[in-house]
């Protein structure tokens, strides 16, 4: 019986097949949730302040605003089911916070907000791309003083070094991808802020840059059919099994992937099971 075929591409979907097919497999074909990461969430509450202080008129994009919104962002996740699951304790969630506030502090020394022109915030483009549904949210899209697109993601994570940076910028080429097939304008430019250490990495976009990539969407869809027709996907061993949230599944760490969906929904079932009766108040054994 042939695996199903996931509804969609994206950029973290290209990434993830490129990195490893079988844990491409388990998040977007099994649909195996993975245990949310501080950094993961930290992510999330810093994209969330960034949003909301291009909300605000130009004037009012100061940094004391910035920590208000950042505040703001911290109420919104409360109720997150990764915010939960996080389960900071009165000790962490202070240090968590000090970090978020670092990172916004850091935005401000890569460019002044007050002078950036957004013209959409957290936009989710779709498109079909000869029959590969393509997907993704920009986080940031603005014009400049020319009237010229261009398009910003936020990362939180370490900047790559210099001979890994191209790879890293396959992401924001699939935005522009998206954009100039959505918008019908080829951004004059694409750029990831590093709010970390703060350093920006940023191309431009050119009529082979995006051949290359349609051509390498073709590529990666083909061979998710393919791994879907023979239920097949091979695990690619490296420094990112030492994070991999199904290692127990895979066969480089003695498991077997065929068991992976009915093991994760029981678990599933019985976290939500332990859940619902420590509601109730009665005394359960969490899995
Ligand atoms: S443990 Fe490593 S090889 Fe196995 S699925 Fe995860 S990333 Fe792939």
């Amino acid at each position: 019986m042939a695996l199903e075929l996931p509804t969609s591409l994206s950029p973290s979907k290209v990434s993830s097949f490129t990195d490893c097919a079988l844990a491409f497999r388990f998040a977007s074909i099994d649909r195996i949730p993975q245990a949310p990461t501080a950094a993961m969430v930290k992510g999330t509450l810093v994209h969330s302040a960034l949003e909301r202080l291009f909300a605000l008129d130009p004037a009012e994009r100061n940094l004391p605003n910035a920590h208000l919104c950042l505040a703001d962002a911290r109420v919104a996740i409360e109720a997150d089911p990764e915010w939960i699951e996080l389960a900071l304790d009165d000790q962490l969630e202070p240090k968590f916070m000090a970090e978020a506030a670092t990172l916004v502090d850091k935005y401000f020394q890569l460019e002044d907000p007050s002078t950036i022109t957004p013209v959409g915030l957290e936009m989710q483009l779709e498109f079909d791309l000869d029959g590969i549904f393509l997907r993704g949210i920009i986080d940031r899209l603005e014009e400049n003083a020319a009237g010229e697109l261009i398009i910003t993601d936020y990362k939180t994570g370490r900047a790559p070094a210099p001979a890994f940076q191209k790879a890293r910028l396959g992401g924001v080429h699939f935005y522009s991808l998206l954009c100039e097939r959505v918008l019908g304008r080829r951004p004059a430019k694409v750029q990831l802020l590093f709010l970390g250490q703060p350093v920006v990495i940023d191309t431009v976009p050119t009529d082979q840059s995006t051949r290359q990539l349609e051509n390498k969407l073709r590529a990666v869809w083909s061979a998710i059919e393919t791994g879907c027709e023979r239920e097949d996907f091979r695990p690619k061993p490296s420094k990112l099994c030492s994070w991999c949230d199904y290692q127990k599944w895979c066969p480089e760490f003695g498991g077997d992937p065929s068991l992976a969906r009915a093991e994760s929904e029981a678990l599933r079932e019985q976290a939500k099971a332990a859940t619902a009766a420590l509601t109730d108040g009665a005394a359960v054994a969490l899995p």
